[in-house]
């Protein structure tokens, strides 16, 4: 009996419009790619939409320090991340943008909606504002000493030294990040969604089965509380201009705030898909047979879980079927770093040359349907990727057909459909199809791929025993070889299939190149032993470490260029620009011995022409000097360092910069800005000689 058919409008995260796309938000992009791919190649039909998130306070920030409008840098960041995502295969119908008329329209009538509802209410609070800048300062603008450990420089909601939380008007000392002002506190109106009126629909929702994953449910239950209590806060959702986004109809001077419109974004995106492919958009929404999927990271959840259904049940629109987060990346089992050139940019790894399903491979092999981060281990990504894709998989077509195709004109031995053999062979590829597609279905890629992986072992078992290579040598042994090897192929034909979500290239090459089909794969194609191939070629290369070295190097940024500084890991970046946080990992004293640590004396210091942040400087160790570019310009007079000692990394390997040749690194303190709080290059106390080893 034919399943039935689902209807699915899939979404993304929306990334937001500030920074590039980097290998940790890929993770989700990728689990949602396959998943949206697994789907069509069982004749579902999914749209799959994603947009940039682009209003907030950040964005309007940043395009006013590049010199830009919000629009200029929102239009440039879009291509960016559109183009990044194709070179990662995440295919979506629409790639859209928040910023848009469909959006604004959506938004209003969702507000309007609740409003005529009560759901609405106006609150006078006090914020901190900065009286020079002329704004109300978000959280993440406002800096000070914790009020409960002292460490300074603490962000407005957070420290990152004891780790405790509070409200920005907490700190001691507080000023502006926009202009160092010192904030003063200043009343204004601002409206709430009353999402303390929802709490019995929510616990509803969350509840329902297949709405939440089972971790995600016990941190809604969480949040939610027991039944009869309520320990939820009405829903701040407009913020004062100057502000970058939707005005609120009928109160001039408020704007809805970013996560207001981001997830309505969702439904813009797809309503303007609808109208260039003609498609019926509130009729699709309207059918009681449509599922709607949104794939998040877990650090938005509380956004997708209660205030997005709550949103859309009471302005009567289509409430999410199901909401899949996952987890963070981590590199090398430790969080993204600048530093150690493991904050690696989508752009980055593509312009290497590296194969972007490699990366697909291995975050599937990793992705088993949890919140669980994912840890993304250099080493084993070569291994791994070598051992499965070429080894394995790869390997099986290179090893066998090219007797095929020189001794059989490219014809494969097809056994009687009805004999054992023939039976054997369609019953093996479309039962473990069956499995595999259910462990699709659940998002279990890992155990898909680690069953994919237990076949294609099986099957090189085989080739190894059966020895084609030495069949081809007897004339008198062509039946048995052509049985071995169309054998083979076939098996890869199966195996071809069952990765065709994870390798979506490398897929549709071998349903067209090699086996000749005039489309790509489609499940069904399990049942159907292909008759015959074109010529092998050569379908992907091994990892070579060199390329990951390579990557890692164009991803360092050294400390004196440009200070360590992170943007959020994920998508909670309208409020976050984190700072890497200190102290990082511990490392074994043999790490820190690595380091070669010299005395330095600042020989010669020089203006760099056409740098902005450059000073070179001309290094005595005692010995030979050495040239350095030190980002440390804004901070001082070349003239003022001359004759100084300072502290370098004597073997950090030469780094060839644009304007030279830097042979090593000096250290300077700053703050994550480099800005607010100034450079400050290390000295040794007096006496200190150049040359000295500082350990
Ligand atoms: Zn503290």
């Amino acid at each position: 009996m034919p399943e039935p058919k689902r209807r699915l409008l899939v979404t993304n995260a929306l990334p937001y419009a500030n920074g590039a796309i980097h290998l940790g938000h890929l993770v989700g992009y990728v689990q949602a790619d396959i998943w949206v791919r697994h789907q069509r190649m069982h004749g579902h039909t999914v749209h799959y939409v994603c947009a940039d998130d682009t209003h907030g306070t950040p964005i309007m920030l940043s395009a006013e320090k590049a010199g830009v409008t919000p629009e200029q840098l929102i239009a440039r960041m879009n291509r960016e991340h559109a183009r990044d995502f194709r070179g990662f295969h995440v295919e979506f119908d629409n790639y859209y943008t928040t910023h848009s008329e469909e959006n604004r329209e959506l938004a209003y009538d969702i507000y309007r909606k609740l409003k005529a509802k009560g759901l609405i209410a106006v609150r006078t609070i006090e914020q901190l504002y900065d009286p020079v800048k002329g704004m109300f300062l978000p959280d993440r603008f406002v800096k000070g000493e914790c009020p409960k450990c002292g460490a300074k420089d603490q962000y407005g909601d957070s420290c990152e030294v004891c780790g405790s939380t509070y409200a920005a008007t907490d700190l001691k000392n507080p000023y502006s990040v926009v202009s160092n002002a010192k904030p003063v506190l200043k009343a204004s109106e601002h409206y709430f969604f009353k999402l303390t009126e929802c709490v019995e629909f929510l616990r509803r929702w969350t509840q329902a089965p297949g709405h939440l994953q089972p971790e995600a449910l016990n941190k809604m239950k969480e949040w939610l509380g027991e039944p009869g209590e309520n320990k939820l806060s009405d829903w701040d959702i407009s913020r004062d201009a100057p502000y970058f986004g939707f005005e609120i109809p009928d109160a001039p001077g408020k704007y809805f705030y970013v996560w207001l419109d981001a997830p309505i974004g969702y439904l813009a995106s797809f309503k303007n898909y609808c109208a260039k492919q003609k498609l019926d958009f509130d009729g699709f929404l309207r059918d009681a047979g449509t599922e709607m999927v949104h794939f998040i990271g877990k650090d938005i959840l509380y956004f997708h879980a209660l205030f997005w259904p709550a949103m859309v049940a009471n302005a009567g629109y289509k409430t999410p079927d199901a909401v899949h987060a996952n987890g963070f990346l981590t590199v090398n089992g430790e969080k993204m770093s600048k530093s150690r050139g493991t904050f690696i940019t989508a752009e980055s790894y593509l312009q290497l040359g590296l194969n972007p399903e490699w990366l697909r491979y291995y975050y599937a092999a990793k992705s088993n349907g949890t919140m669980e981060d994912l840890d993304l281990s250099l080493d084993d990504f070569v291994a791994r990727v070598n051992s499965d894709l070429i080894g394995k998989y790869i390997n099986i077509a290179s090893r066998c057909a090219g007797f095929l195709t020189k001794y059989f004109d490219g014809e494969l031995s097809l056994p009687d459909p009805s004999s054992h053999d023939g039976k054997n062979l369609i019953h093996g590829a479309t039962a473990t199809g069956q499995l595999l597609k259910e462990l699709y279905r659940q998002r279990d890629f890992s155990k898909a791929l680690r069953d994919t992986m237990a076949a294609a072992d099986r099957l090189n078992v085989a080739i190894n025993d059966a020895r084609p290579w030495d069949l081809a040598r007897d004339d008198s042994k062509r039946k048995q070889l052509h049985e071995v090897c169309s054998t083979a192929i076939h098996g890869f034909y199966a195996l071809s299939i069952w990765l065709a979500p994870v390798l979506p290239e490398t897929a549709r090459r071998v349903a067209r190149e090699f086996f000749g089909l005039k489309r790509d794969f489609v499940w069904e194609d399990l049942k159907v032993l292909p008759a015959r191939i074109n010529p092998y070629t050569h379908l992907m290369t091994r990892i070579d470490p060199k390329q990951i070295d390579a990557l890692i190097e164009a991803n360092k940024e050294s400390l004196q260029a440009a200070p360590v500084q992170h943007s959020a890991q994920r998508h909670a970046q309208h409020q976050e620009q984190t700072v890497e946080t200190i102290p990082s990992a511990t490392i074994a004293i043999e790490d820190f011995a690595k380091v070669d640590l010299r005395v330095a004396r600042i020989v010669k210091a020089e203006h760099v022409e056409g740098a902005e942040k450059l000073l070179k400087l001309t290094l005595d160790l005692g010995g030979p000097t050495r040239t350095v570019f030190a980002g440390i310009k804004s901070a001082y007079d070349p003239a003022q360092l001359e004759g100084r000692l300072t502290v370098m990394v004597a073997n950090l390997a030469p780094r060839k910069m644009k304007f030279g040749l830097s042979e090593g690194m000096v250290l300077a303190a700053s703050d994550a800005e480099g800005k607010t709080a100034g450079i400050y290059l290390l000295s040794p106390d007096s006496g200190a000689q150049a040359g000295m080893r500082v350990k």
